[in-house]
């Protein structure tokens, strides 16, 4: 998942109350020493065989460094390849470029391939660079400790990659009879999304994996205070583009200062910028997610999320909310992140040039045009010019909130959890999904893991980690959602 920590702090909101050891059991999540009887500590062994037998692959998978550059995914790939070999299941590499390659299997229903009906499980093998100093245990070691499974890429995304081959694997063992083929695909290339993604590897192989449904990562399953709140599943994802913004001027000697300096003008274009909000639209999906989303809050909270859609009152809840959760705020409008600055060659020296990059999530359906002219009437700066960079992600539809496969997906991840609320979603980050429904899959996207705020956090950042009995509910949602969707009743 392409996005920053703080958005995974946000989707949390007020808490919801407690439990003892047994339900924290019960929902996956892991004991604290103070909360654990003795029992309990064997909650470093998951809820079912398969669970463990997928935590040893996980704790393989993320001894396999795959950070992204230069992701080295091949490795992870050939492994993976002989997991399914050891079942019968016959893997097929695909290569992209040297030491990257992806790996397809396929579990048949029939003599005749239908696409159109088959089901994807799709994860990502690449990960997001680590800082060592920053890490209190290896981040490729696969540490077990107090309840977790340590290492970059427990989360995001090996945790769903070794869940869905255990999924994809039970199948094979069960012999189940299977109403559509199953495939079982894991990418290259999600963290750059440069010549090994999923992109490359669609124009070259689709034949391979060609599907009607998919599934995987980009939603989440919230757990607090010992419970799962709720489960939310991607159906739509904002569409990311970088814009620079470059101030042009004269360029001289910095004992003489210039009123067209462009590092005053850019600062001053970035000031205004900074400050815009842009415009709140509920989309299909946020505006399901938001009404779902009301009960589980507390009541001052819900009353204003209630009145998000309502024409007296909606432009002052959408400012309640919005300055109450910054990944709500995300989620209601295109919004605007400078992320990068650069300019000048020496101290004493006034630049010709200063640009700074601005991050920029759309909402699906608007465009970047009608967005960067409403910057520019706002810098206003006749030195100041904003240029779309060509590397924008691609507006996909939304995948259908009626379709059988997402309510499977719902009915699987009730059971799984106790009834828990189970909301569409539409998130900030980018996942592979986007390129899959623009072929005209329908992607869900799930992290099937009861995960706290805290572990979220620690996607794309120090100590990630995963909790080892969440780690067994999540292998047991996928297992039920493949048994739901694809094994004849
Ligand atoms: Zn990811």
């Amino acid at each position: 998942m392409s996005g920053n920590k703080a958005i995974f702090a946000g989707i949390f909101g007020a808490a919801m109350a407690l439990g003892g050891a047994s339900a924290l059991q019960s929902q996956g999540l892991p004991v604290t020493p103070a909360q654990a009887a003795p029992a309990a500590q064997s909650t470093a062994n998951t809820t079912s065989a398969l669970g463990q037998e997928a935590l040893g692959w996980l704790a393989e998978l993320i001894k396999i460094n795959t950070t992204n550059p230069p992701g080295n995914e091949e490795a992870a790939a050939k492994y993976i390849a002989g997991i399914l070999q050891k079942e019968g299941i016959a893997p097929d590499i695909l290569p992209l470029n040297p030491g990257r390659s992806a790996v397809v299997a396929r579990l048949k229903s029939s003599a005749i391939a239908d696409p159109s009906r088959a089901l994807l499980l799709v994860a990502h093998m690449d990960v997001v660079g680590v800082d060592k100093s920053k890490w209190t245990v290896d981040p490729f070691g696969a540490t077990m400790k107090d309840g977790y499974l340590y290492g970059r890429g427990a989360v995001d995304d090996k945790g769903m990659l070794a869940a869905n081959l255990a999924a994809f694997i039970s199948l094979k063992r069960s012999g189940a009879r299977l109403n559509r083929d199953v495939i079982f695909l894991a990418t290259c290339d999600e963290e750059g999304f440069s010549e090994s993604s999923i992109k490359t590897l669609i124009a070259k192989n689709w034949d391979k994996f060609a599907a009607g449904f998919a599934i995987n990562e980009g939603g989440v399953v919230i757990a607090k205070d010992g419970k799962v709140q709720y489960t939310a599943v991607q159906a739509s994802e904002k569409v990311s583009y970088n814009v620079d913004v470059v101030a042009r001027g004269t360029s001289g000697h910095a004992s003489i200062p210039l009123k067209d300096n462009p590092v005053v003008h850019l600062a001053a274009a970035i000031e205004k910028i900074g400050g815009y909000s842009a415009p709140v639209h509920l989309t299909a999906v946020t505006r399901r997610y938001f009404e779902g989303l009301a009960p589980l809050q507390d009541d001052e909270i819900g009353k204003w999320i209630r009145s998000l859609d309502t024409p007296d009152r909606g432009e002052h809840a959408a400012k309640v909310i919005s300055e109450s959760n910054p990944a709500w705020s995300a989620m209601l409008r295109d919004t605007i992140s400078p992320t990068m600055l650069s300019a000048g060659v020496r101290v004493n020296v006034i630049p010709a040039e200063a640009r700074a990059t601005l991050n920029i999530r759309l909402l699906p359906g608007d465009t970047i045009d009608v967005l960067v002219n409403e910057l520019n009437k706002l810098v206003n700066d006749p030195q100041v010019k904003l240029e779309i960079q060509s590397n924008a992600g691609l507006a996909a539809p939304t995948s259908s909130l009626e379709s059988d496969f997402y309510n499977a997906i719902v009915k699987s991840a009730a059971q799984e959890f106790g009834g828990a609320p189970v909301l569409p979603y539409q998130s900030t980050w980018g996942t592979d999904s986007a390129q899959l429904r623009l072929h005209n899959v329908q992607a869900y996207g799930l992290v099937p893991f009861p995960l706290t705020e805290d572990d979220l956090k620690r996607m794309h950042g120090n100590d990630e980690r995963i909790p080892v009995a969440a780690f067994g509910k999540g292998v047991a949602l996928m297992v039920r959602i493949v048994n739901e969707f694809a094994v004849t009743k």
